[in-house]
């Protein structure tokens, strides 16, 4: 089969005024980035009033380091929507530089389910990762300059939680010590890195509904404490204004197309492991006012970003989906079977068997949102029948709604048995419920999620957690969801266990407060918001061509 570049030179995009027009937003809220690319004014969100379109979230089983298929997934999905003569759109995120760089490559789908022009959406697009990291970074200097200058709200040096980021995977900036070389060059200090995609920026930035909200969210979110101990918040450093002005028109949504001509918007894009893991409020509002179908995909695992959509998103955009897509591979559910995840292209339908436990365990999980998923198996060349039955077999147990897609080869067609079983799966969904209440305890609400969710027996909390949890309390932040960091490879806290992990416990080893974001982020296990490089990064692939053309970002 042709690479992913080889297919997406084949494809001519469609003006993305037309693409707009077919949405029917207003000219005059469209502000072109080139031909192929536009910001959406907000406007368009406050002047179109009509009922809100059907939502579709697609989740997956957990994946393997390379992705099952979720954002191809939503793709060929949509594209099929297109081809049944549905008015659909897509709300996904923006991909970060880390795993376009790193171990994963980029995030705008593959074969002949992808939105264009990938490369520019895969590396600096509208810029809207560069307009967080600059807020984010003023919020750094404007701490250390306030130290610097006199320090007059008494900032402790010992007790700052805001760190610097940057859209890049680099470990060796996870610690550093800043203001080094003397009086005219800073407070020493230690300080570190984390990636802009873990970014609290980003997580306000994707849950405000507008600029007023962003706004509230930036003024109180938290920065450190003073010597006696008292919190401080961004509003104190008077740089609130100027990060909104930074902010202005990254908080746009950026409309793009699929292969098929299907629209897209791709916005914000929080990391599902080590943040929230879903696009913009704001972008899945837009597309629900615009279609009447819009998808859209939360990260990694439906442990993960699945958790997180309906937990963190769903209850405070108060959004609720009307079906959920839940993608498996037949790769991934060997990996759990216990095969080597290099070793995964020959038929082996023992480890395919031993693997279902994966799949059982999501199967239950979407059933606690009180949800019904359709299980989407996105085939691979190297699949065998025998290999799809088993799975197909499984589903049937469970008696949830089962479809073979084939959209990567063949695009939209190859996910309209999909698209009809989806939209078959609409009436049998009721609201949603949320996983746990918000006036339980911090350690009830983790406790909920990693039984419910992780399978695991219970929690043990580290001492650096306990003292983490007494300033919660002392700040009065209990009543707020938890947005709990996990490795995504495993169901555990530990990325080594694969299938369905039972008789484990999750450890919590610190809790972030993320005052303006609106939640808890509790670090479990070893997982770090500042990834590093594999030994051999996707990097190495990637060329620049004398045609311009650029070689190696799938
Ligand atoms: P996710 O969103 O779940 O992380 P992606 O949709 O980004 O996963 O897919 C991960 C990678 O796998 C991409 O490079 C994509 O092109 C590739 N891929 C997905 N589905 C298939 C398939 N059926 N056959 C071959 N490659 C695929
Ligand atoms: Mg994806």
């Amino acid at each position: 089969m042709a690479t992913d570049v080889e297919i997406a030179l084949q494809f001519s995009p469609l003006p993305i005024t037309e693409i707009s027009e077919r949405l029917g937003i207003n000219s005059d809220h469209l502000h072109p980035f080139g031909r192929d690319i536009a910001k959406i004014d907000l406007k368009a969100l406050t002047q179109n009033k009509q009922k809100p379109g059907k939502l579709i979230l697609v989740s997956a089983t957990t994946p393997t380091p390379s992705g099952e298929g979720k954002t191809t997934t939503t793709i060929g999905l949509a594209q099929a929507f297109s081809q049944l003569n549905e008015s659909v759109c897509m709300a996904l995120r923006e991909p970060s530089l880390g795993p376009c760089l790193g171990m994963k490559g980029g995030a705008t789908g593959g074969g002949y389910s992808q939105i264009m022009p990938a490369d520019r959406i895969n590396l600096h697009f509208t810029g809207d990762f560069h307009a967080i990291t600059s807020a984010n970074n003023l919020v750094s200097a404007a701490i250390d300059n306030h130290i610097y200058q006199g320090n007059d709200l008494g900032i402790d040096p010992r007790q700052i939680v805001w760190r610097r980021v940057m859209d890049m995977n680099d470990r060796s900036l996870r610690n550093i010590v800043l203001g080094l070389g003397g009086k005219m060059q800073g407070i020493p200090r230690e300080g570190g890195f984390d990636i802009t995609a873990a970014s609290e920026v980003m997580a306000m930035l994707c849950l405000a509904e507008d600029a007023e909200d962003l706004k509230r969210r930036l003024d109180r979110t938290l920065i450190g404490y003073t010597y006696a101990s008292e919190p401080v918040y961004a509003a104190q450093l008077k740089i609130t204004g100027a990060m909104m002005a930074l902010l202005r028109d990254a908080l746009q949504p950026n409309l793009v197309q699929s292969f098929e001509g299907t629209p897209a918007f791709v916005h914000g894009g929080p990391f599902a492991n080590i943040a929230h893991g879903c696009n913009s409020v704001i972008a899945t509002r837009m597309a629900m006012q615009y279609a009447d179908w819009t998808i859209t995909e939360a990260g990694f695992g439906f442990d993960l970003g699945a958790e997180k959509f309906f937990d963190i998103k769903c209850r405070t955009a108060n959004l609720d989906p009307d079906a959920v897509v839940l993608v498996t591979t037949v790769r991934a559910l060997k990996m759990h079977g216990g095969k080597l995840k290099n070793n995964l292209e020959t038929e082996d339908l023992v480890a395919v068997q031993q693997g279902l436990g994966n799949l059982d365990k999501h199967i239950e999980s979407v059933a606690i949102f009180n949800k019904q998923p359709v299980v989407a198996l996105n085939r691979f060349a190297t699949d065998t029948d025998a290999e799809i039955a088993i799975i197909r077999e499984r589903c049937a147990a469970h008696d949830v709604a089962f479809a073979e897609t084939t959209h990567h080869a063949d695009g939209g067609k190859g996910a309209i048995e999909l698209a009809k079983a989806v939209i078959r799966s609409v009436t049998q969904n009721a609201p949603f419920k949320p996983l746990y209440d918000l006036d339980l305890t911090v350690l009830e609400k983790v406790r909920a999620v990693c039984k419910s969710m992780y399978g695991a027996d219970d929690v043990a909390f580290t001492k650096d957690a306990e003292k983490d949890l007494k300033l919660v309390q002392q700040l009065g932040l209990t009543h707020l969801p938890v947005c709990i960091a996990k490795a995504p490879s495993s169901l555990s806290d530990d990325p080594e266990l694969h299938g369905r992990p039972r008789d484990f416990e999750v450890t919590v080893r610190s809790i972030q407060i993320n005052a303006g974001a609106g939640f808890l982020v509790i670090l479990t296990g070893k997982i770090m918001r500042m990834p590093g490089l594999p030994k051999e990064p996707a990097a190495n692939g990637i060329q620049l061509l004398k045609n311009g053309v650029i070689e190696g970002l799938e």
